[in-house]
């Protein structure tokens, strides 16, 4: 399978309280968010970089510098606003998408209700976020729309990822590299990650 896992201890900590069905939401939503920025460092990690001449108190120097234009995160709603704010934080002159899918009931496709991406996401690093790679029909979907819509190299970020969803995934998309916190064991009936954390959205915006 073609996933990072990064097991860093500080994630895999937070990812435990996360996952307890008795911690409240304004505690889960502060995890996310942490999480979030740790998962950050990772797929940000091979941001290509330009050399700078600039001008330090003593002397001149050529130093690295992201070039603009900056990397896309594109949220798929409405979890992935979740992780948002914590790569915000890293990389705040990020540019942000929003891609919306609800699910036919009757034909069981991702039908698309809102999709607002910067125009020049052709030469931007893109950055799909969303909590959980399920079943991946959704974030399958998006990146297929995304690629329409012209972006180039795109990554996704997850909490967290059924084995099921990471076979689909890179299956439909083996170009795009996944990060996540951890790989569980499997998706229940209603394509739920088991041990998981049940409903990311819910957890976050506190809707249950
Ligand atoms: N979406 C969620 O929020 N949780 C899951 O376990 C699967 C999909």
């Amino acid at each position: 399978m073609n996933v990072t896992v990064v097991d860093h201890p500080l994630i895999q900590h937070k990812l435990t309280l996360m996952r307890d069905k008795n911690t409240p939401h304004i505690l889960f939503r502060q995890l996310v968010n942490e999480v979030a920025m740790l998962l950050g460092y990772e797929v940000t990690r091979d941001l290509r970089l330009i050399e700078q001449s600039i001008e330090t108190p003593l002397e001149t120097m050529t130093s690295p510098l992201l070039p603009d234009p900056k990397p896309c995160l594109v949220s798929i709603l409405r979890a992935g606003n979740g992780l948002l704010d914590g790569l915000l934080t890293l990389m705040p002159s990020a540019a942000v998408g929003h891609v919306g899918l609800y699910r036919d009931p009757e034909t069981l496709q991702a039908v698309e209700y809102y999709y607002k991406v910067p125009a020049d996401i052709g030469e931007r690093l893109t950055i799909v976020v969303d909590p959980m790679l399920a079943t991946a029909n959704s974030s399958i979907a998006a990146v297929d729309r995304l690629k329409q819509g012209g972006a180039g190299e795109i990554k996704f970020m997850a909490l967290l990822a059924a084995p099921e969803g990471v076979r689909a995934f890179n299956e439909a998309h083996p170009d795009v590299s996944i990060v996540t916190a951890a790989v569980d064991r499997q998706l229940n009936d209603h394509g739920y990650i088991l041990p998981g954390l049940g409903d990311a959205g819910d957890r976050i915006f506190g809707t249950h």
